[in-house]
């Protein structure tokens, strides 16, 4: 009976709560609904219904009226609401009773749940929380249904009890089963104080945290995935397991991760600067640079360049300190300051030989140096600047800077001017001031230098010093001999004769000058000669002008830089060390630098390397400028001297010096109707790239000392470029003005063979008209130029169609003679016109 009771009282006991009694439920609505629209993704919506849950409890107020009680409120006065439902009418006995003993379980088990959860918080062991909580659940459940059928019992016994008002439900009438496991979420309809502290002691306790390896309670909707997953095989999802490997490594991770304690820099940012540059000032990557400059708007790749004021906007923005400098800046105290009075040192003086061609410079400079480079010399004349340091017995030194006489090396005894102190005019005085005589005085004065005029050449018997005094005085220099302060020596460079009054009157000159230099500093100079050298590389001939220059050193000359790997003098032994006035051959360059380049020791390769790369920039962009001006003013000129006859040139040498004076007096060549055009131009060998710039271009190579080499000669070959060498100016510069003179457009000159005269005009169908004369001067020849004359005047020049005696074609007619002759295109003759036949004789012109 017990058993079945049991049952019944169950099915019994769930019946009012779903359907028997439905107004209460409707009542005591606890669940707050609402709807919320959720968006997904592709514009897709939904609508969902949102509940909330709430639990809520009355009472009956002093006032009779219903009011809600709190949770807090509830505990204290549960006795109190027991005790006061003695006055509840509606209340049976039965009901009290069972009210009484529910009250008194809940408060039971709420002692038992303080107890459990001490112990729980002294071991906390979730697994044995969890049992227990069970336990109690189904025994909470046990004591309830018992207490729900003792009620039932109760109420069946006394069905004369009033109906059920919508007062306080009385705890043990609705039973709500505490489920093992109560899911969040759901409704929980109608509860109860009573099912609620039930539910509070089978629940196990909120706040206890989760272990790892213990079953996650499950949240919201049971899903398959879920309920296979649930229990002990569940696995862990991987980017669980990436975070507890995570938190593992722990702190150590988490540094790699956070940004390293910030270097703030000063960053120098010049006029422009590549991105790349900037980011490695700045220590930062090229890609963060690029995206900084993306979020300012600036469009631009690692290898751009950016203005200051964009690149310090983005080391501002990278936390640095900017420098802005402007891009000359890096030459600021390039050239070191004054020397102090105190610290100068006299120094020798730097002689440089000017004069015109073949008046003796060579051989004066041999015969102070008593060695003879004139003979190793390819025919005999200076190539190029070449520095010597002469040593006298008294111990003095002269440095010596030979400057070839040609016009070709204008360019470079200008330079040579540039390093010198005192110019030796040689003069030959049997020749007197020559054109390139005047020219070397004219740099002498522009550069300010005083002039030793040399007279060479006295041992010759038509030697004659006073015409060249008198010449030099119109000139504008008065010799001394006449009052003036040009000092004169007459020598004879062949026999040596005098030379010692030379050096001595130079000596004294240097003297008036004195002469200073600090040589305990870092070395500055200036580059006389730069060649390239198999096994050597760039090889400067620099001339020392002030403190010492040292084997290690790192300089910057022109646009390029280097570290001085060794040092030659004049004699071509190593040296160590190179003080002021001393010319030195200088290995160790990274490029070729330009005859006449400054060349500054500098204090480390940074700046060696900035310096150089803003001249090469300056060089570049002068040079882009030019030529973007010479475009335009060659369409100018090229409209301007309609078609002007270019031949194009390509000109290699072995030296800077060479080459410049090549390409000087190759520009110089030419009128207005034919000019060289050098292409390119570049110390070295000839290569392939050279002979296909010539073949694309028809230009003609020259290889000033230099060779192409095998293939490019071979190259050359296939594609008939012509390329010539050379290894004196004199016939290279002669070379390529018959080269020009060939593109001169010969001259046409007139040669007259005789006169006609018409004596009949016959019209024949075919041919036309044709004229029927007799030669009356010279000769008439076929193919040759006609002139139609009427009356002494042109009316017609043209040429014959036809020379014919009797019927037959005939080559020429000679004078007495009857021929017959056609006009080509012309028809209009009469008897009694004059023919004059002529032709045309092309004579070759030289420039
Ligand atoms: P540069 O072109 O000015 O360098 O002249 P060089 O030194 O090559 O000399 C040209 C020519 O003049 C050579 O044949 C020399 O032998 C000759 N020469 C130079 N000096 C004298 C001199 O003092 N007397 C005579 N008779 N001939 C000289
Ligand atoms: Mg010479």
């Amino acid at each position: 009976m017990t058993s079945k009771n049991d049952n019944e009282t169950d099915t019994e006991s769930r019946k009012p709560l779903k359907l028997s009694r439905p107004g209460k439920l409707s009542l005591k609505k606890t669940v707050e609904t609402g709807q919320v629209r959720q968006s997904f993704s592709h514009g897709r919506t939904k609508a969902v219904t949102v509940e909330v849950k709430r639990s809520r409890n009355f009472e009956r107020g002093a006032s009779g009226r219903m009011r809600e009680v709190t949770q807090a409120e509830q505990e204290q006065e549960a006795a109190e609401a027991l005790a006061a439902s003695g006055k509840l009418s509606s209340l049976t006995e039965g009901e009290r009773a069972a009210r009484a003993i529910a009250l008194e379980e809940s408060r039971r088990e709420e002692e038992l749940r303080r107890q459990r959860e001490a112990e729980e918080a002294a071991r906390r062991a979730e697994e044995e929380v969890k049992r227990k909580a069970e336990e109690e659940a189904r025994r909470a459940e046990e004591e309830k249904r018992r207490a729900e059928e003792e009620a039932r019992k109760a109420e069946e016994g006394e069905t004369s009890a009033a109906p059920e008002e919508e007062t306080p439900i009385p705890a043990a009438e609705i039973p709500v089963p505490a489920p093992e496991k109560p899911v969040r979420g759901k409704l929980m309809e109608d509860e109860t104080e009573e099912s609620r502290e039930k539910r509070k002691t089978a629940a196990p306790p909120r706040p206890s945290p989760r272990r790892g390896g213990e079953p996650r309670r499950r949240q919201g909707k049971l899903t398959i995935s879920q309920a296979l997953d649930d229990g002990d095989g569940r696995q862990r999802s991987l980017a669980s397991v990436r975070r507890q490997r995570e938190k593992m490594r722990g702190t150590p991770q988490k540094a790699a991760h956070a940004p390293p304690s910030k270097v703030v820099r000063d960053v120098v940012v010049p006029e422009t600067i590549s991105v790349q540059d900037l980011a490695s000032r700045m220590a930062e990557r090229g890609a963060e640079v690029v995206k900084c400059l993306m979020k300012m708007g600036v469009m631009a790749t690692i290898t751009q360049s950016i203005d200051a004021d964009t690149a310090e906007l983005v080391v501002e923005e990278f936390g640095h300190r900017v420098k802005r400098v402007s891009a000359a800046d890096v030459e600021i105290g390039l050239r070191g300051a004054e020397d102090e009075e105190t610290d100068l040192q006299a120094r020798p003086p730097v002689v440089t030989i000017m004069g015109h061609v073949d008046h003796g410079k060579t051989t004066l400079l041999d015969a102070l140096r008593k060695t003879d480079v004139a003979q190793s010399e390819a025919g005999g004349i200076t190539q190029h600047i070449g520095a010597y340091r002469v040593t006298l017995e008294s111990g003095d030194k002269i440095a010596f800077v030979d400057t070839p006489g040609h016009a070709a090396f204008t360019e470079m005894r200008l330079r040579g001017a540039k390093v010198t102190d005192i110019v030796i005019l040689v003069v030959a005085a049997d020749d007197g001031i020559m054109e390139q005589t005047k020219e070397a005085i004219n740099h002498a004065k522009a550069a300010e230098v005083p002039i030793i005029v040399a007279i060479n050449k006295m041992d010759k018997p038509d030697a004659d010093p006073d015409r060249v005094r008198n010449d030099l005085l119109q000139q504008g220099l008065v010799p001394e001999e006449m009052g003036g302060d040009i000092l004169t020596v007459e020598v004879s460079a062949l026999k040596g004769t005098n030379l010692d009054k030379l050096l001595e009157t130079v000596l004294l000159q240097a003297e008036i000058l004195e002469l200073k230099a600090n040589a305990d500093r870092s070395a500055e100079g200036a580059v006389i000669e730069a060649k390239m050298e198999r096994g050597r590389g760039a090889v400067a001939t620099v001339l020392v002008q002030r403190g010492t220059l040292r084997v290690g050193d790192i300089f910057v000359t022109g646009a390029e830089w280097g570290r001085v790997r060794a040092m030659l003098d004049d004699h071509g032994e190593q040296i160590e060390e190179a003080g002021p006035s001393t010319p030195v051959e200088v290995l160790g360059l990274n490029g070729m630098p330009v005859a006449g380049d400054d060349f500054v020791v500098v204090e480390n390769e940074s700046k060696a390397r900035d310096i150089a790369e803003f001249r090469s920039q300056t060089r570049r962009n002068v040079a882009q400028a030019a030529a973007s001006r010479g475009t335009l003013e060659q369409l100018f000129t090229q409209i301007k001297e309609g078609e002007a006859k270019r031949l194009p040139v390509i000109v290699k040498s072995d030296v800077h010096g060479s080459l410049e004076a090549i390409v000087g007096s190759l520009d110089k060549l030419g009128n207005d109707e034919v000019k060289m055009h050098v292409l390119h131009s570049a110390v070295g060998g000839i290569n392939e790239s050279d002979v296909t710039l010539a073949k694309s271009t028809g230009a003609v190579i020259i290889g000033f000392n230099v060779r192409a080499n095998p293939q490019a000669r071979e190259q050359a070959r296939q594609g008939g470029v012509d390329i010539r060498y050379y290894s004196i100016i004199y016939n290279l510069i002669d070379d390529m003005k018959a080269l020009l003179s060939g593109l001169l457009a010969p001259e046409a000159s007139e040669n007259f063979l005789g006169y006609a005269e018409i004596r009949e005009v016959f019209n024949i169908s075919k041919t036309g008209r044709v004229a029927g004369c007799r030669v009356t001067e010279g000769l008439v020849r076929r193919g040759a130029k006609v002139r139609l004359l009427r009356d002494d005047v042109v009316v017609h020049d043209g040429t014959l169609k036809s020379l014919r005696r009797f019927k037959d074609e005939v080559r020429e007619v000679k004078d007495g003679y009857e021929c017959g002759m056609a006009f080509e295109n012309y028809n209009d003759i009469q008897v009694g016109d004059q023919i004059e036949c002529y032709e045309i004789k092309e004579v070759a012109r030289a420039l």
